[in-house]
């Protein structure tokens, strides 16, 4: 096996304390590794003095408003959006997606369609599915290629005239298949139809021109994108946050209110109702700095041959099904007389710290007439050496099950 290295590693002390433990880190697509300059900025932030946002004129508050919105305009650099009134701070891109399907409850009226694909994340397939039961809202899910694309010709007939939304994965969590967006938004857009991405996994995996992919509104997650947990982050297209209807109340999203009435901010402080997540979305812009400045086309390539040996290596394993024709980032399996609950006991036992389970895509998984999978995911930190062990414990595991 090629060793790979990553130039990367060093920079996430979390892996050596890992290794230390006799632990293999391969559940990226889950959550990611932080690097040492996200925990420093978290310390920096706590350990200067934390105070809270867009409230106070002392020195700690300004100092706490300027390093949040300094973040929101690394985010808008990061996405590319037009600028940082595009840029929604949630507290994940679960809540992103929620705040969508209430935000959006507005614009439909019984009997209107909404289309999702099969591969969804349960976060882009709840809010939708809870949302068309409260509205008598029809809901379509598009079916998939063999491959664990979008079946396209089934989106031409599955997206139209009744079609208000569509939201839809750029990249799945199971399936580690980039969908054909451009296609897809282009039915929608056709129809008259909202748009929506859910970025979580795609975002991770190279850089975003969202201008260019003109959705109306794209979801992603901090901590899958080396940044702190309990953050996401909602960017929407001007015209589109405009249709947004307030889903939150409560501190700094109102411009004035009574006992009886209130007006409300515009996006994006009128969608950030409450305290926020303030040392979370600190720690997310010094991730994206993190980002921005490695060499994106090194990590890319980096990524890619890490990706094509795990491939490698797993075709090689008798009775070995792949889920899908993963393209990026991950790859999950099933094993032919092996129940997939037994082969995690057995790779936990020996530190390889991979996904087993239904991904939170269970109606994907009985699609594909299973109940659970193996999933691997890799960080840009990861290297043949993790590879090698994982393989050497599968091998290990097998010999003991078959
Ligand atoms: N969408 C996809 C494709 C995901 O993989 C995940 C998390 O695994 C989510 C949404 C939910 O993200 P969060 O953990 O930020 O709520």
């Amino acid at each position: 096996m090629v060793p790979l290295p990553s130039p990367w590693r060093a920079d996430f002390p979390a892996l050596a304390a890992l290794a230390a433990e006799g632990q293999t880190y391969l559940d990226s697509a889950a959550t990611a590794q932080k690097p040492q300059v996200v925990i420093d900025r978290l310390s920096q932030y706590y350990s200067q003095g934390a105070a809270n946002v867009h409230r106070a004129q002392h020195l700690p508050g300004e100092r706490a408003t300027r390093a949040f919105e300094a973040c929101r305009a690394s985010a808008a650099r990061w996405l590319k959006a037009s600028d940082c009134g595009q840029i929604i701070f949630t507290r994940g891109a679960t809540e992103a997606l929620n705040l969508l399907a209430y935000g959006l409850q507005g614009q439909f009226q019984a009997g209107d369609e909404l289309v999702i694909s099969a591969l969804e994340h349960h976060a882009n397939l709840l809010p939708w599915q809870q949302l068309a039961r409260r509205q008598g809202l029809t809901l379509h899910v598009l079916p998939l290629d063999e491959h664990g694309s979008i079946d396209l010709d089934q989106a031409a007939r599955l997206i139209g005239p009744r079609t208000r939304l569509l939201a839809v994965s750029q990249l799945s969590n199971v399936l580690g298949r980039w969908q054909p967006l451009d296609a897809l938004l282009a039915l929608a857009r056709a129809q008259g139809a909202l748009t929506v991405v859910d970025g979580a996994q795609g975002a991770v995996h190279g850089r975003q021109d969202l201008q260019a992919l003109g959705c109306d509104f794209y979801v992603c997650s901090s901590h899958k994108l080396y940044g702190p947990d309990g953050v996401g982050l909602l960017y929407g297209r001007h015209k589109a946050l405009a249709r947004l209807q307030h889903w939150q109340f409560g501190g700094e999203m109102v411009l004035h209110t009574g006992y009886v009435d209130a007006q409300f901010r515009p996006a994006p402080l009128g969608f950030e109702a409450g305290t926020p997540p303030i040392a979370g979305v600190i720690g997310l812009g010094a991730a994206l700095d993190y980002l921005e400045n490695l060499p994106g086309a090194a990590v890319a390539a980096h990524e890619a041959a890490l990706h094509a040996q795990l491939l490698a290596g797993l075709s090689a394993i008798p009775g070995l099904r792949l889920l899908g024709n993963p393209e990026i980032a991950l790859a999950s399996f099933v094993i032919e007389g092996v129940h997939s609950a037994d082969l995690a006991h057995l790779l936990t036992d020996q530190g390889i710290a991979v996904r087993n389970g239904h991904h939170c895509a269970m109606p994907l998984l009985d699609r594909l007439g299973i109940s659970g999978a193996l999933r691997v995911s890799l960080g840009l930190y990861n290297d043949g050496d993790d590879l090698a062990r994982f393989f050497s414990a599968l091998d290990q595991a097998l010999g003991l099950l078959r």
